[in-house]
């Protein structure tokens, strides 16, 4: 892939869609969550079910990103 693209993609985890994304090799990782999304055949692969969580987040709704944008906006139900 370009790297040229790298400053417009954003973290799919982030709901603010502000976290920005560094390369690494065949991996993409985001600023906020630190989650780490695979470059497949030259293509970022930027949805949930491909994210590799860090070692010490269990599940999605468990990032900083997805925490924050919660405390924002409360769910009401
Ligand atoms: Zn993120």
């Amino acid at each position: 892939m370009d790297d040229a693209f790298l400053p417009s993609l954003r973290c799919p985890l982030d709901p603010t869609r502000q976290a920005t994304l560094s390369r690494d090799q065949q991996t993409l990782i985001c600023s906020g969550c630190q989650a780490k999304f695979p470059i497949k055949n030259g293509l970022p692969i930027l949805t949930p079910s491909e994210a590799e969580l860090p070692p010490e987040v269990a599940s999605a709704d468990r990032l900083p990103c997805v925490r924050a944008a919660n405390r924002v906006r409360p769910r009401r139900d």
